[in-house]
């Protein structure tokens, strides 16, 4: 057995195990690890806390699901309004998590988002 694969979503290195991933991203179980190991340690010292919105963002947008999922498709609009309001317009990362759930609640049973084809 290969020890190590490519993340069929994002093309990261990952191991090669058997395991859960997340409900509605889609991602190899070693990526779900890895990711899950980030966050643990952006929770467990304040020194990676900082880079602690991109993760969730990136990780997010990298790992969508099937654009016939709901969740999928939110998540993903969701998480990339929030890269887009940190990087092009200059929101600080402490006041992303209050912008998704503001934009969340905003489109809450709306099925107002669309799916965004990548190019
Ligand atoms: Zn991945």
């Amino acid at each position: 057995m290969t020890e190590y694969i490519q993340c069929f979503a994002c093309g990261a290195k990952s191991l090669n195990i058997d395991g859960e991933v997340h409900k509605y991203m889609l991602s190899s179980p070693g990526c779900w690890v890895m990711f899950t190991e980030v966050l643990a340690r952006e929770y467990s010292d304040l020194t990676y806390w900082k880079g602690h919105q991109f993760t969730v963002d990136a990780y997010a947008c990298q790992h969508v699901r099937k654009k016939e999922d709901r969740r999928a498709l939110n998540s993903v609009n969701i998480h990339l309004v929030s890269l887009y309001c940190i990087f092009e317009l200059g929101l600080g990362q402490e006041e992303a998590p209050k912008l998704r759930a503001k934009f969340s609640q905003f489109h809450k049973g709306k099925n107002s988002l669309e799916w965004l084809e990548r190019v």
